[in-house]
């Protein structure tokens, strides 16, 4: 395609004006002899030529990698001691935005710099066809001239290693130094990439002799000083104490740095089967607030005269003030090996833009540049900043809140979550883990942050007699299923199995056995979480107590579940379900307490017909039992009065527990079940006070208005599950006082898709009930849709309100994990 024409209108800068004018700034600056500083004018203005005089515009014709405004000129000044180099790097222009016509303007400095200043084109030559870019790479080629006080100019070429793809990089570069003679020892030293490792540039010095080097730079996502130094102990005789005073004063943070990449270079020369020297470059514009404020580092890290050099150098380069914006410095390096220490700062021009400083734009600068990092993660499961994923993320199983995140982050492994935690909390993003969006009030959405899709973290690691440890996104069903062949399950299953073990452990998870069980939360043994600030801890009754018991049933505002531990028991394979059906509350009331005291039957709940002709109660009595050892219930039942009707069922534990699973599934065939609305209602109720309660607010729902419709079966009625408190022992799970409570929830569910009227009555009346309930001595369900304020948390979280709040500020300083709950706002 033809470019627009380009030759600048007088008075319109050029490329030549700025990157001339710019390296005679530093030259000056550094006191370069006259000979050299013209030498070195004159150098770039040969290598600017066929395109120098174009006019800069204001925005690039092609987005060059080379500077974050994607100004195709970078400077940099390196100093060691007296000795100052000063160097421009560039990206050689072509009229057409094509590849293959960058590569063709690379060839053509290549031989304009062999032509005249003797750059040698040798080994080039050896490897130019395997860097030869494919549609999709990045970039082509791009050189750099190195000025000093004591010699000519010298040369660099930088080629891609991921010119046919990242997943070829590694073989490239492996391939590239076979043909220029390298041993295998040297190619396996410099194609190991650690996890989070991208190959990005192959640099060569356009020189003759054996100290022409090879150097191959990485980018290294993620990583902690630790990590840098491991790469860099590749070089022989490197001591991480050579980058101490690096480390403290330059990222002037913790590790690890999850904002732009840490990139090192390790540094081949032929004959040699390690590399001879290395260098960390650290973006320190992006952990910066300033310009200012990277000087004042960069003056600490320096020594002696090169503090003045470098700082009479960045007086001569800087155009503005440097408080005014941040990024005219973009790295800071320090090499360590061959050559000894020297410090190199890199100089944006600024061409198109002057980044704002952060401490102006505040938490928006740093969101804006979250964009940039989301680009880079590249972890398993994805990065989704797609409107489907995003729209499926602003909905939940409620249909009654829609908050949509700015992206979906799927982590394939603890390293990538602790990845996702990291950036998000660099960024100042909040994040939301989301299991299978199952709660109905927006519980696992967040308003412009990020919604961490749990679902890629599935595997269950191991299964022993007692426990099985899986990762938080496993389904319940993938555990029982795992399990039950070996006649095992977890104590508590819900009656539902499509939710995420994460996903209930921050809530409870009850069910009928509850009653003498206490709910799942009760029945994990250790749980690997990784908190606001990335960190992974294990936390258990025995380790960390005070996080294990924040976690559980805590929504992830202290930490994100990665991976539980969790009891199992032998579990019998067959179910007896006796329902008992009574016309009126009293003697439900009374049979129920009565079964529950006993304690003998292995689950009891209660289920509330709504329908026209009035209510129907049943009371659920189960017992397991094992093939051909049926349980005696007319002992079981014992003593109580003959019901107004009695059925008997058996069926197998499996199938038993596959009921609401089956029935989810039928309900969803039908399109119209996504769309509807479930403000559905969960209340903890005082023993004392459950009479009256159930009375009262029976006897105002409607069977039109209050539940759904009859073919929901259980998932559109009212439940009673009576809770022995001596088994609840999460101290997160709220309950009232008392030995005996109950979880009585109302599943309603609108009859058409986009009823907000409806919704809205239903959400006023959940709240209604809930002061009720409140009033009585009750508590939230956390699953429940019921409007809640800060205010409210207070009161439900009672005495455990600071804790919750002193861990989360300790583990979460910068509340970042689902704050959209606002437990604390
Ligand atoms: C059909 C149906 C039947 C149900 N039956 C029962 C029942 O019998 N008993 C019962 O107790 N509940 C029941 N529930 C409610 C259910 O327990 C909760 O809705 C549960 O949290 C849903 O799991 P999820 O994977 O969908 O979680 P999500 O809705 O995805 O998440 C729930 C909350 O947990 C947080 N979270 C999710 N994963 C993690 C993690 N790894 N680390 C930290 N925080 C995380 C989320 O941020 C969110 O705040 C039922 C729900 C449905 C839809």
């Amino acid at each position: 395609m033809q470019q627009r024409a380009v030759r600048a209108a007088p008075g319109e800068s050029t490329f030549q004006d700025v990157g001339l004018g710019l390296l005679d700034g530093l030259c000056a600056a550094a006191r370069l002899p006259p000979h050299r500083r013209r030498q070195a004018l004159h150098t770039l203005e040969d290598m600017l030529a066929p395109w120098g005089s174009w006019s800069v515009g204001d925005q690039p014709r092609f987005p060059s990698d080379i500077s974050d405004d994607h100004f195709p000129i970078e400077h940099s000044l390196a100093v060691s001691g007296n000795d100052i180099e000063i160097r421009v790097l560039l990206e050689a222009q072509a009229q057409i935005r094509q590849l293959s016509d960058f590569w063709a303007a690379g060839c053509a400095l290549n031989a304009l710099l062999a032509r005249r200043y003797g750059a040698d084109l040798q080994r080039f030559e050896q490897i130019a066809e395997l860097f030869e870019p494919r549609a999709g790479a990045r970039y082509a080629m791009w050189h750099a001239a190195c000025f000093t006080e004591r010699a000519d100019p010298t040369f660099k070429l930088y080629i891609n290693p991921q010119a046919r793809g990242r997943e070829h990089a590694p073989a490239i570069v492996a391939e590239a130094l076979v043909r220029l003679g390298f041993s295998s020892e040297a190619v396996k030293v410099a194609t190991a990439l650690r996890p989070g490792g991208t190959l990005k540039f192959f640099a060569l010095d356009l020189e003759r002799g054996s100290n022409a080097r090879v150097k191959v730079y990485y980018a290294h996502d993620g990583a902690d000083r630790r990590r840098i130094e491991a790469e860099l102990s590749r070089v022989p005789g490197f001591s991480a104490a050579a980058l101490e005073t690096f480390w403290n004063v330059i990222p002037n943070q913790d590790d690890p740095f999850v904002g732009l990449p840490v990139t090192t270079y390790l540094s081949f020369t032929e004959g040699d089967d390690r590399p001879t020297s290395g260098i960390v470059h650290f973006p320190v514009r992006d952990y910066a607030d300033d310009d200012q404020e990277v000087r004042r580092r960069v003056m600490a890290l320096l020594e002696g005269t090169e503090r003045e050099l470098y700082s009479r150098a960045l007086s001569g380069f800087a155009k503005r003030p440097l408080e005014e914006g941040v990024g005219l410095q973009t790295y800071v390096a320090q090499r360590v090996g061959h050559g000894g220490r020297r410090v190199t700062v890199y100089l944006s021009p600024e061409g198109y833009r002057v980044a704002p400083p952060r401490a102006q734009s505040g938490i928006a600068s740093r969101r804006a540049s979250f964009e940039s990092t989301l680009a880079r993660l590249e972890f398993g499961g994805g990065v989704s900043t797609e409107g489907a994923a995003r729209g499926e993320a602003s909905r939940d199983m409620g249909g009654l809140v829609s908050r949509a995140p700015r992206a979906v982050l799927r982590p394939r492994s603890i390293e990538d979550l602790q990845i996702a935690v990291r950036a998000c909390r660099h960024h100042g993003v909040p994040l939301v883990a989301r299991g299978q969006g199952r709660t109905p009030f927006g519980q696992s959405q967040i308003e412009g942050g990020v919604v961490v899709d749990m679902g890629g973290l599935g595997s269950i690691h191991s299964i022993s007699d007692r426990a099985v440890t899986v990762d938080a996104g496993v389904t319940w069903h993938s555990v029982l299923r795992a399990t039950a062949p070996r006649g095992l399950a977890p104590p508590v299953l819900t009656a539902f199995q499509g939710l995420s073990v994460g996903g209930t452990l921050s809530i409870g998870g009850l069910s009928g056995t509850s009653y003498k069980r206490g709910a799942q939360v009760d029945h994990v043994l250790e749980l690997e979480v990784v908190t606001g600030e990335g960190e992974l801890v294990t936390c258990s009754p025995d380790a960390n107590s005070d996080l294990f018991d924040m976690v559980r049933g805590g929504l992830g505002q202290c930490a994100v579940i990665a991976r539980a531990k969790l009891a199992l028991v032998p579990t019998p394979a067959w179910v007896r379900h006796v329902t008992r059906r009574y016309c009126s509350l009293p003697p439900f009331l009374s049979d129920m307490r009565e079964l529950v005291a006993r304690a003998e039957l292995d689950g009891i709940s209660g289920t509330f017909h709504l329908e026209a002709e009035g209510i129907r109660i049943e009371l659920n009595a189960v017992s397991f039992m094992d093939a051909g050892a049926a349980p005696n219930m007319a002992n079981l039942l014992r003593g109580l009065p003959d019901p107004a009707e009695q059925t008997t069922r058996d069926l197998e534990r499996l199938a038993y527990y596959s009921e609401v699973d089956e029935l989810v599934t039928r309900l969803q065939a039908n399109s119209a079940w996504d769309q509807l609305a479930r403000p559905w209602f969960d209340v903890f109720l005082p023993n004392s006070a459950v009479d009256d309660y159930l009375a009262q607010v029976l006897a105002e729902l409607s069977a039109s208005e209050d539940v759904g419709g009859p073919e929901l079966g259980a998932l559109g009625q009212l439940h009673l599950f009576p809770l022995l408190t001596q088994h609840l022992k999460s101290p997160l799970l709220r309950v009232p006082p008392g030995s005996l409570v109950h979880l009585f929830d109302i599943l309603s569910c609108s009859r058409r898709p986009g009823d907000d009227a409806w919704s809205q009555r239903m959400l006023a009346r959940n709240r209604r009930l809930f002061e009720r309930a409140r009033g009585d001595g009750g508590t939230r369900y956390n699953i429940a849709a019921v409007p809640f304020t800060s205010e409210d948390w207070k009161t439900q979280l009672g005495p455990r309100y600071d804790e919750l709040r002193r861990l989360k500020q300790k583990l979460d300083p910068d509340n970042i994990l689902n704050p959209g709950l606002e437990v604390f706002s």
